[in-house]
């Protein structure tokens, strides 16, 4: 996302990575616990990798537009503030192909993180999960669950055409090149009639997750498995299955413990 830098606190956090300058408002950590404020009925382990993967989500989000930039020559750096974060300069480009590219790049980066987390949920974590503890098998799904719905629904939002999200920046930037007369007016119409349309859609959609993992007892590594042991076939109805549930309620995640 880029707007307005915020200014300077002495609480900043302030690194740098890969080159780039890296600055945390307060507001971020705030945020980011308020919206995960749920997770604490899960767990407070739960609730803290919440806001550390809203940390390290938003870093790479904001990441793919500083270096996509850098690539053109323009030198961003990255400041997160409230649920977000701003790639300053990142898109100071001449070329309008340019920026595009920048202003997609942040969800794209997120997009790329969603599947190879679900490329670790069905390729790796089986090969480790039976060796987990019932409380650490708990703590890596809901992990894994929190990374796949920050990287799935985050960039999805950020590409609606809504002024400033990417999104919007880029509908602007495409209709702005096809309609030079009234292209902005029309994008700015367009993010003004879905912001009001988007007050309708609940602010945290509710997590589904409403499915069953479960150990197969018959495969060396221990698979969790969603629905049937995809090699051994062993269903439900097998009491050997040690079973760890993980339910959906309307406004998030609730835990069964293994049985
Ligand atoms: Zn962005």
């Amino acid at each position: 996302m880029f707007l307005l830098e915020p200014a300077e606190t002495q609480f900043d956090l302030k690194f740098w990575l890969f080159r780039t300058h890296v600055r945390v408002h307060p507001m971020f950590w705030a945020v980011s616990a308020l919206l995960g404020e749920y997770f604490l009925k899960v767990s407070l382990g739960a609730f803290f990798s919440w806001i550390v993967c809203c940390f390290v989500s938003v870093v790479i989000h904001e990441l793919g537009h500083v270096l996509s930039g850098r690539l053109f020559g323009s030198q961003g750096h990255i400041v997160l503030y409230s649920f977000g974060g701003l790639a300053i300069g990142s898109s100071d480009l001449a070329r309008r192909w340019q920026r595009i590219i920048v202003y997609l790049a942040g969800p794209a980066a997120q997009l790329i993180v969603w599947v190879l987390v679900i490329a670790f949920e069905w390729y790796c974590f089986p090969l480790f999960a039976r060796n987990l503890s019932p409380e650490a098998l708990k703590f890596v799904i809901v992990l894994i669950v929190q990374l796949k719905f920050i990287n799935l629904y985050w960039p999805i939002l950020n590409l609606m055409p809504i002024w400033p999200l990417d999104g919007g920046r880029v509908s602007r930037e495409v209709l702005d090149w096809l309609l030079p007369r009234n292209g902005i007016s029309i994008s700015l119409g367009i993010s003004f009639s879905l912001r009001r349309c988007s007050r309708q859609i609940p602010s945290m959609p509710s997590i589904n997750t409403s499915r069953s993992f479960r150990t197969c007892p018959r495969e060396v590594g221990g698979a969790l498995y969603s629905s049937a042991c995809s090699r051994c076939r062993t269903t439900r109805s097998c009491s050997k299955f040690t079973k760890t549930i993980v339910g959906t309620t309307s406004t998030g995640i609730t835990m069964s413990g293994a049985d």
